[in-house]
């Protein structure tokens, strides 16, 4: 019977596809007495396993295409070694023979026991790697037990064309998902900006996060449609509602396919209003896409993603090299690279670790992180100055929330240039050096940190988690998250306002710069440059060319100041 679900839509689109469930619970393992006699055969299907688990790993990494993954890849590599070592297995089968056991409770006994000594490291880094002895003995467990492995991570196409349903997703799974033909998620929990949504909508495939006890409702296999513009889940579809949305599809097909046109026309509102359209990106597939649709810049690169499924750190050269790629990919547009933003929703595998933050957003994330990290830091900053001699480089600011970071970054920057010079090595002296605005004590002091910078660009993705107090990825808290809060709406009109003040440009590149139910209303309070995904350009584009400005300015204006909360709901109307 058909049934519909509810939950947040974050990416586009409608998909109509069968459901497959990831479940990660822990595997159940039971003891048994293994007698004597059995002993060489329970030590044989352990090494079975083992040499199937290798086999499944190699798999897994052939079928990962060269291009995005050499983080992933070394991720695997590091447990394809750990399977490799002969002292893994040893240790396994030495515990069979001593307890008569069978090789799952072997293979326990040995994790927990290895889990303990990392535990007990003083190497906050070390300590990460119990994960992976995790990954490794549970991979083996599952084979024991026959279990079936993810399906994400099994070679081919068993996933092509499906469904993903889970619980959460790191943003590993979700390129690896797209990358085995995935055509949509659904998820328990996650906000709308939290770091995965982000990632889905720069893969293009719908999907909706807190979709509460989605896994209890939805079995393997069953057909489901997925409007992941409308956050709407509808299980086993009869035929009216699988016409409704292949109807859905061929008109958001229809439409993309009508924005074509604007590839190359200027973004500019009916009554001449210039306005600047830049590029978010951040995995490599977005630098081409940027360029073909036709951004003026790319506003926002995100270069966490350099810093994921991964142990190690990347070194100068492999962040030059990045920046290299993306700037002659963009062939003269500037390009605005944001040092490191991670921390928070976007942890990464060589986490420096400590005890857990109770409040990750509130604690060392982005710039903070930067300047207590001299390794994760300098060769980062070291590299974007190089590639500032490459082509127009802008380098952005994470979190900015004090004058003093500014002015630590401008001074650690002065010391890189100062340090390429006397060896010779090329720069732009003049490289712009910008700051988000997503920290309301930033936005309500932009007039003096304008002073400093060269530009801004509004992040309104932690601005609202920020100025409202809600966590952008509880999806608790989802019905809070509201780009139209009259606290948040202020934030952002003084922000350009401090900005064109100093005559310093003024961006946007949260999420909201990409929403086109906003775009009438950022027009309204003065904002002349939007920063959002290549996929949503040309449709910020469009309305953007059917706009008039007129005097809309007054009405926001007036809007904002309203005493009463009914005549700004009312004033508000007329701006969106
Ligand atoms: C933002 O906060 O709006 C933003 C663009 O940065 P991120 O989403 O990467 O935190
Ligand atoms: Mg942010």
């Amino acid at each position: 019977m058909t049934f519909t679900l509810h939950g947040v839509g974050v990416s586009r689109g409608v998909a109509i596809g069968r459901a497959h469930i990831i479940e990660r619970a822990e595997l159940e393992i039971d003891e048994y007495h293994v007698p004597d006699s059995d002993i060489n055969r329970e030590i044989i299907r352990l090494r079975d396993a083992v040499h199937q688990a290798k086999q499944d790993l190699r798999a897994v990494r052939n079928q990962i295409p060269a291009s995005t993954t050499a983080d992933i890849a070394a991720f695997i590599d590091t447990h394809l070694l750990m399977l490799e070592d002969s002292a893994f297995t040893f240790d396994a089968e030495r515990l069979i023979r001593k307890l008569s056991c069978n090789a799952e409770w072997a293979l326990k006994l040995q994790r927990d026991a290895l889990v303990k000594a990392f535990d007990e490291m003083e190497d906050a880094y070390l300590r990460t790697r119990k994960d992976d002895v995790d990954h490794v003995v549970s991979r083996i467990q599952r084979i024991l037990l026959n279990h079936a492995p993810l399906k994400h991570e099994m070679p081919g196409n068993r996933i092509k064309g499906m469904v993903v349903i889970a619980d959460d997703l790191t943003p590993a799974d979700t390129v690896l998902m797209q990358r085995n033909g995935v055509i949509a998620f659904v998820t328990d929990y996650g906000g709308p900006t939290s770091h995965m949504s982000i990632l889905a909508r720069s893969l293009g495939i719908p999907g909706i996060v807190g979709a509460h006890r989605i896994r209890r409702y939805v079995s393997e296999n069953e057909v489901l449609v997925i409007d992941g513009t409308e956050g709407v889940i509808v299980g086993d579809p009869d035929e009216s509602a699988i016409t409704y949305y292949r109807g859905r599809q061929s008109e958001r097909k229809r439409h993309i396919e009508s924005l074509e046109g604007l590839r190359g026309a200027a973004a500019i509102t009916l009554d001449g209003y210039q306005v600047e359209l830049h590029a978010n990106v951040e995995l490599p597939g977005d630098f081409a896409a940027a360029h073909n649709v036709g951004a003026s810049g790319v506003g926002l690169y995100r270069t966490e993603f350099l810093y994921m499924n991964r142990y190690d750190e990347p070194d100068e050269e492999e962040h030059f090299r990045a920046y290299r790629t993306l700037i002659r990919e963009l062939d003269g547009i500037p390009v605005t690279i944001r040092t490191l933003d991670l921390g928070a929703d976007k942890d990464f595998d060589g986490n420096a670790g400590g005890p857990p933050a109770a409040n990750p957003a509130l604690g060392l994330r982005a710039i903070r992180l930067s300047l207590q990290e001299p390794t994760l830091y300098w060769p980062q900053l070291r590299a974007i100055v190089r590639a500032s001699a490459l082509g127009p480089v802008r380098l952005m600011i994470p979190m900015l929330s004090t004058l003093d970071e500014a002015r630590q970054v401008v001074a650690n920057i002065r010391t890189v240039q100062n340090d390429l010079a006397r060896h010779k090595v090329a720069f732009d002296p003049n490289m712009p050096i910008g700051a988000m605005i997503e920290v309301p004590a930033a936005a309500i002091c932009a007039d003096s940190f304008a002073r400093y910078l060269d530009f801004f660009s509004i992040g309104t993705n932690d601005l609202i988690q920020y100025t409202i107090a809600i966590d952008r990825i509880n999806d608790a808290v989802n019905y809070l998250y509201d780009p139209l809060n009259r606290a948040v709406l202020r934030l952002i009109s003084g922000t350009i306002d401090a900005g064109d003040a100093a005559g310093i440009p003024v961006a946007m590149c949260g999420e909201m710069a990409g929403d086109v139910r906003y775009t009438r209303l950022l027009l309204a309070l003065g904002l002349r440059q939007f920063s959002v995904h290549p996929s949503l350009l040309l449709e910020v584009k469009h309305v953007i060319n059917q706009t008039r400005v007129g005097g809309t300015a007054d009405l926001a204006r007036q809007a904002l100041n309203a005493a009463d909360p009914e005549e700004f709901k009312m004033l508000l109307g007329q701006l969106l």
